[in-house]
């Protein structure tokens, strides 16, 4: 599913009617999301446009591994975001909720266009570029750019690829495709150091890090009879296991891909303590015989059909108990 012309036609309009532009994605962001922004922002300011980018949750703090980044001068704290925008961009937000404490902005901002690629988008905003089958939202940002007529240069190369090195875990899922590989032809031959992108994101840790995923997967759970005897894979990470090793949450994103390796399972599950929060944040993966984003969305969260999360307010035995008996109702779709 492609975006409709007449929805790049008021996107464009929107954008190039607008001297002050505020951009905003979801809660706790994953490198696509911040990506979007920043290339989008960089660009939009060497035009001359006024323009910041935020989220709404703490910590407000750029995750190491992201550090690399271009135009990260473009980050406004969460408080510094103006209250009523005259356009406001989400990024890689299917929902307004997703927002966090920024989400009055929906009904605060003159326009709001998003841009996004989750199929569970709830269209929510006055415009919308959202392109379900766009392997990240960063694909969507280089063609509205390549629409603004916005040059990709360095700068903005360097977040794009990030985006895409991020969502298709380094050009290895299934959204991986033609369009993925020409554009990140081209995004290289602007002359970035993909090579450093790749050891940043993927390549870099702290020994800390290192151990927590070794108590971590230590402790994991195989349930072969789970999600109908497709089989589950759990772990868990407590508050002390991230404040023994002096961690946050956004340092161990990671592990799920370590677990879905297991063979013996066609989900896996990794239940994450937040500490700002006081709450579980889940994030499923499924190998493609399992809508997980269907799950999550069920059980008020959201994501791809084969990475999602949501958010419990339960406690470790009862999230499990709802989510088990959630995958075991899930569909087996044909692989
Ligand atoms: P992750 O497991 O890496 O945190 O997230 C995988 C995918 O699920 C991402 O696309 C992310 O945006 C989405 N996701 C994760 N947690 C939530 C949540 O609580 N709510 C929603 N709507 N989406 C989520
Ligand atoms: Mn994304």
């Amino acid at each position: 599913m492609s975006i409709p012309e007449r929805d790049w036609q008021t996107a464009t309009a929107l954008l190039s009617s607008s001297r002050d532009v505020v951009l905003a994605c979801h809660v706790a962001p994953d490198g696509d999301a911040l990506v979007s922004m920043l290339a989008l922002g960089a660009a939009l300011r060497r035009s001359g446009v006024r323009v910041c980018a935020s989220w709404g949750s703490s910590p407000f703090e750029v995750p190491d591994a992201y550090s690399f980044l271009p135009a990260l001068d473009l980050l406004v704290p969460t408080e510094q975001v103006p209250a009523a925008p005259e356009l406001l961009v989400t990024l890689d937000t299917g929902s307004a909720d997703r927002l966090g404490v920024l989400v009055d902005r929906v009904s605060t901002s003159a326009a709001v266009l998003v841009v996004d690629h989750h199929p569970s988008n709830t269209l929510y905003g006055t415009a919308h570029l959202v392109d379900p089958d766009a392997a990240a939202t960063a694909v969507v940002v280089a063609e509205l750019l390549d629409r603004l007529g916005l040059p990709l240069d360095p700068e903005v190369a360097t977040a794009l690829y990030t985006g895409l090195v991020t969502d298709t875990g380094s050009f290895r899922h299934a959204s991986t495709s033609a369009h993925v590989h020409e554009l990140a032809a081209r995004l290289l031959a602007t002359g970035i150091r993909h090579d450093l992108i790749s050891r940043a994101i993927y390549d870099t840790q702290s020994f800390g890090y290192v151990q927590l995923l070794g108590d971590v997967c230590a402790r994991a759970v195989l349930e072969p009879h789970a999600v109908g005897g497709l089989g589950l894979t759990w772990t868990v990470v407590e508050g002390e296991d991230l404040a023994r090793h002096g961690l946050g949450l956004a340092d161990v994103e990671g592990i799920i891909d370590v677990l879905r390796t297991a063979r013996e399972a066609e989900v896996a599950l990794v239940v994450k303590y937040d500490p700002e929060d006081s709450l579980y944040k889940v994030s499923t993966r499924s190998k493609g015989a399992v809508d997980v984003g269907e799950v999550c969305t069920a059980l008020g969260g959201g994501g791809h059909r084969f990475a999602a999360g949501f958010t419990s307010y339960d406690d470790l035995p009862t999230t499990l108990d709802i989510v088990r008996g959630a995958l075991a109702g899930a569909p087996h779709l044909p692989v």
